[in-house]
């Protein structure tokens, strides 16, 4: 290697996922432990390239593990199949892969029973030779592994390679996430994981916000700081279009810190108006926030309620899945039929008649008739055409009109014509109404 260099050195700890289950591999389940295992290790430096989804046959998991010795990594983690099932063969799998036999851990067997035993006085009919048999089979550790104690029924392992072999240390979790994400914290405390992850470097990373703005302008952004002499080529930027907003993660070493700084202040002077969050805040914290008058001493508390069509129930979903949401929000109500606007958002039919449905008026009349209806702060409405069919050349698919009234005759109202299927204007026009109330609340008009 020559001196000199001028490119940061990739992490030199590298490791792999294996996440195993049929399951998950059709897609039944959606993959929870991955992206969960990829943070942590992000989070300890630790270079992660691939995730590999595999089945449960045993070739295939050794498929996986071959391929990730074979690139060289220190480390892999498995998720699933310790269970007492006879389809569950992680264990003996990764012994086999590392040349280690297995043997009977007596006092883990004891262990474990400790936890099944109360079972069978709970349910006395269960089979007590199977319970046994099971209890048995999970106590079967590979020769040479650290056993992690069970968070359920399972125990996890660290299973090193065979004495003097080369390849990749293995850290094998349960597939329940209830289950991995406990056992996380004992894995890294193992000197097994500590010896296989020695001299991984440590990141930063940062996620700025932005909303209102196409992703091209944060490449034109990008070209314009390299431009300035700010060398991009140090830190790991990463852009994603996400539910409509812009997400900007950016990935550095420490020595870095100075390069991040700049190319984060050209971020903020040249999209002032479009970020909204540079501390990984959603808008949906945001806009609680803003509710509950937290956001700083001037705020006040506000109530909100929400008069729905296109989005058929969606925003109010958004609105009350995070604990709490019963301190701010009262009620919603879904307008779905030009009648139901009428009676359960008081929105005078006349307006239906000479906008339609979709327009600027009746989005203001269901703002209006969502305050009224539940004695709310503040009233939103969402009012569109989430297609495939039903749109015209003067009204197209995906065309939504907003409003959100508050106290004092505050109002705004914008309409955006939303790009993608049905799923996509639904779901988008839940952000957009979203950031349509923060805005009213920060005051802006
Ligand atoms: P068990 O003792 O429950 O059988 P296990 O370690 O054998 O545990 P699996 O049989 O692979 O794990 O998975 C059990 C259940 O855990 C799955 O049916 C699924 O609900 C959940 N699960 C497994 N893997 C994942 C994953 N990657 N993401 C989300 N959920 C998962
Ligand atoms: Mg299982």
């Amino acid at each position: 290697m020559s001196t000199g260099e001028t490119r940061p050195p990739v992490s030199g700890v590298r490791a792999g996922i294996v996440v195993t289950g049929t399951e998950v591999l059709t897609g039944r389940v959606v993959d929870r432990n991955g992206p969960w295992l990829a943070e942590r290790l992000r989070e300890l430096g630790v270079d992660l390239a691939h995730i590999a989804v595999v089945g449960d046959r045993p070739q295939d998991i050794t498929g996986a593990l071959r391929f990730f010795r074979a690139e060289g990594v220190d480390l892999v983690c498995t998720s699933g199949g310790l269970g007492p099932t006879e389809d569950d063969l992680t264990a003996q799998v990764v012994a086999d892969f590392q040349g280690r036999a297995m043997h009977l851990d007596e006092a883990l067997e004891r262990r474990i029973w400790a936890i099944l035993e109360p079972l069978l006085t709970r349910w006395p009919d269960l089979d007590a030779d199977a319970l046994r048999h099971s209890n048995r089979k999970q106590a079967v550790v590979p020769d040479g592994a650290t056993v992690l104690e069970p968070v359920g029924t399972a125990p996890g392992l660290v299973v090193p390679p065979a004495e003097g072999a080369d390849g990749p240390t293995v850290v094998v979790l349960p597939g329940p996430p209830r289950e991995l994400q406990p056992m996380w914290g004992a894995a890294v405390e193992t000197a097994l994981f500590r010896d296989a992850v020695t001299g991984a470097t440590e990141y930063r990373q940062h996620m700025l916000r932005l909303f209102g703005i196409p992703e091209s302008e944060i490449a034109a952004t990008m070209r314009q700081a390299r431009e300035a002499g700010i060398p991009l080529d140090d830190l790991e930027i990463t852009t994603c279009l996400r539910r409509g907003e812009v997400e900007i993660v950016t990935r550095y070493e420490p020595r870095y810190q100075t390069v991040y700084e700049a190319f984060d202040a050209v971020i903020r002077e040249r999209h002032a108006d479009t970020l909204f969050s540079d501390d990984g805040t959603s808008v949906d914290l945001q806009v609680a926030a803003l509710l509950r008058g937290e956001r700083d001493a001037a705020t006040t508390a506000r109530t909100i309620a929400v008069a729905e069509s296109c989005t058929g129930g969606l925003l109010l979903g958004r609105l009350t899945d995070l604990p709490g949401a019963s301190d701010y929000v009262l009620g919603g109500v879904v307008a779905y039929s030009d009648d139901a606007k009428q009676r359960v958002a008081a929105v005078d039919p006349a307006l239906i008649v000479q906008h339609g449905a979709v327009s600027q008026a009746v989005a203001e009349a269901l703002a209006d008739g969502a305050r009224s209806v539940f004695g709310a702060d503040v009233g939103v409405g969402v009012t569109g055409i989430a297609g495939p069919g039903g749109g015209t050349d003067e009204k197209p698919v995906g065309l939504v009109w907003f409003s959100a009234a508050g106290p004092d005759g505050a109002r705004l109202t914008r309409s955006i014509t939303v790009p993608g299927s049905r799923t996509d204007v639904r779901d988008r026009s839940t952000t957009v109404a979203l950031h349509l109330v923060r805005r009213l609340l920060l005051g802006e008009r």
